[in-house]
């Protein structure tokens, strides 16, 4: 595919040619999860969004070295682990597998390296001995470490921010810094903390050190990509530019960002995300169908949740699913996948994977028509294509991600309670309600709440 990848870069807010630091190579960044709490769908999204590019990517042709990292250790972390009364490497490891768990549901391709937090002290002590060295930062003496911001010409240009229009930054309150906008790259420990050794004194990391410490372990001085979501362009994003410029290192040459999964227009609510969070959705759709609705959005548009257009972008996907399973019959094999230009031309435009989803949806068309007609070619021709396309997309319901295990028993699960269900309707229907209160109750006994809605019946497991 020779066409040229054209990307959005936060950092001059236009869409141009993406040209890789190393001819054929690319590096990707991308912020990973605090593993502080159960994974929902505004966090899955990012993920989905950037394996999408990463196989856009590596289908173009370029060998790609994707990073995702694991932070491991925060306040959030160290709360939590008050709250459950577990240490808090157990909080961080039991979410971390949550999140491989909704991650390998999805079908997101396990990052080239996952580094956790934790891991790379000794990377984050020599950044900031680099920095105190070179004059950028400074060791007040209490075991914090702090960033000079106002020794930075290019601080606050990702966000278009002026320093002098900025508040404080969150731990305004310390009384040990120069600037009161200037951040911390380590924090003093706390008693029953745990803390890492420095020459400045015992702590732990500041989440911005963390993150430009581990980019430059793997992907070194400069890179390609550094993604992540919206809402971590300022101050994450901004202050991870600050530590690695001032280290004199080029850093990310590409700047993107997702947009959020939002509900009522709103930024997923915490409460709200309880009932969002990816394990309880699989409990209604399967995980390729669940992709199928994060990924169908263009990534820089907020996508607004709603059950109502879950279910529909499943229904869709099934569609598609079901043309395939036919067209598999019908030609005994699947012949090999083919990506179509006008899929590719999509893809190259920043990923406008609504515009390539119009694609596959012509392709079904002519899909069917081609079987009612019994155009054994024409069957071939678009299923090729759609699967193609659905590749890219991790959307292929022939992906052994997605023909093995759990997602096979969630579709007999989902049958069989559906059976269930239609039964008590039918019951109902006949005023047989003693036969239809039964098997509620028996539904309920094994942990199946049902709740009848004015939209149909719905369940879900306790
Ligand atoms: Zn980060």
């Amino acid at each position: 595919m020779s066409a040229q990848l054209r990307l959005y870069n936060t950092a001059t807010r236009e869409i141009s040619d993406f040209k890789p630091l190393q001819p054929g190579k690319v590096g990707i960044y991308l912020c990973g999860a605090t593993v502080q709490a159960p994974p929902h769908i505004g966090h899955v999204r990012s993920g989905v969004n950037f394996d999408i590019l990463r196989r856009w990517l590596t289908a173009s042709g370029f060998d790609v070295t994707f990073i995702r990292n694991v932070t491991d250790i925060d306040d959030k972390i160290l709360h939590k682990a008050v709250h459950e009364e577990i240490p808090w490497w157990a909080v961080a490891q039991k979410y971390e597998r949550a999140f491989t768990d909704a991650y390998r549901a999805l079908n997101v391709l396990p990052p080239t390296y996952e580094p956790r937090a934790t891991g790379h002290i000794s990377q984050m002590v020599e950044l900031m001995q680099l920095l105190i060295d070179n004059g950028s930062a400074y060791a007040p003496g209490n075991g914090d470490v702090y960033l000079e911001v106002r020794k930075l010409s290019s601080y606050l240009t990702l966000s278009r921010q002026k320093l002098d229009d900025l508040q404080s930054a969150e731990d305004a309150e310390e009384t040990f810094k120069r600037d009161p906008r200037d951040f911390a790259l380590w924090k003093a420990a706390k008693p029953g903390d745990p803390s890492w050794p420095t020459p400045w004194g015992a702590g732990r990391p500041g989440w911005h050190l963390e993150c430009s410490a581990m980019a430059h372990a793997y992907l070194g001085e400069s890179f390609d990509i550094h993604g992540g979501g919206l809402d971590l362009i300022f101050p994450h994003h901004e202050n991870e530019i600050a530590q690695s410029q001032s280290a004199g290192w080029g850093f990310a040459q590409t700047w993107m960002h997702n947009a959020w999964v939002t509900a009522s227009g709103e930024k997923m609510s915490k409460s709200l995300g309880n009932s969002l969070q990816v394990h309880e959705i699989l409990k209604r759709v399967r995980g390729v169908e669940l992709r199928w609705y994060l990924g169908s959005a263009h990534y820089r548009s907020m996508l607004e949740f709603s059950f109502e257009a879950l279910e529909e972008a499943s229904v869709n996907f099934r569609r598609i699913e079901g043309f395939l399973k036919r067209a598999k019959e019908v030609l005994g094999d699947l012949p090999d996948n083919q990506i179509p230009q006008d899929f590719a031309d999509a893809m190259n435009e920043d990923l406008a994977v609504p515009t390539g989803l119009a694609v596959i949806s012509e392709l079904l068309r002519s899909g069917n028509t081609a079987l009612g007609a019994n155009d054994v070619a024409g069957v071939a021709h678009s299923a090729s294509n759609i699967r193609g396309a659905l590749s890219i997309l991790g959307c292929d319901p022939f992906d052994e991600a997605f023909v093995q295990g759990g997602d096979d028993q969630t579709q007999l699960l989902d049958g069989l309670i559906s059976l269930a269900l239609e039964q008590r309707t039918e019951a109902r229907a006949r005023k047989d309600f003693t036969a239809a209160d039964a098997i509620r109750d028996q539904l309920t006994e094994l942990g199946v709440v049902i709740e009848d809605t004015a939209a149909g019946t719905r369940w879900s497991i306790n």
